[in-house]
């Protein structure tokens, strides 16, 4: 089942400059954090029950360098995770469903999140992913 949303991904281009344009929003920095296996660096902001989630590639290949790409060379939504308690669970649930899974197996996410993304294909266009606290 869907708990809420976790936190929404955003995409930006330099992540030291993010960092400081939310902390001047008024938001709480809760943590920085490199994810070597999505080839991202990302910055944690507390909003509520939810968080924010800033994402900076290191590396060309990575699927936030691509959105940026396709994106006119500027940061934006990229996606929104939806807290679940079981990932395992929720991805045979949504496979059974029909869904699409970009992640067939869970993975470690930043954050301390076991994480899967749906792809956007079969969700009208919008990059979800399920989360859960590991
Ligand atoms: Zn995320």
């Amino acid at each position: 089942m869907i708990k809420k949303i976790d936190h929404i991904g955003i995409a930006v281009t330099n992540l030291d400059e993010a960092v400081e344009t939310y902390k001047k929003l008024g938001m709480e920095l809760v943590g920085i954090e490199e994810v070597d296996d999505q080839k991202v660096r990302t910055a944690f902001f507390r909003v509520g029950e939810s968080y924010f989630e800033l994402l900076e590639a290191t590396d060309p290949r990575s699927a936030i360098a691509r959105y940026i790409d396709k994106n006119s060379g500027r940061g934006g939504i990229q996606h929104i995770a939806m807290q679940v308690d079981d990932v395992d669970a929720e991805i045979v649930r949504l496979k059974n469903e029909g869904f699409l899974l970009i992640d067939e197996q869970a993975r470690d996410g930043a954050h301390g999140n076991r994480i899967a993304f749906l792809h956007p294909k079969s969700t009208h266009g919008t990059l979800l992913e399920v989360c859960a606290k590991k």
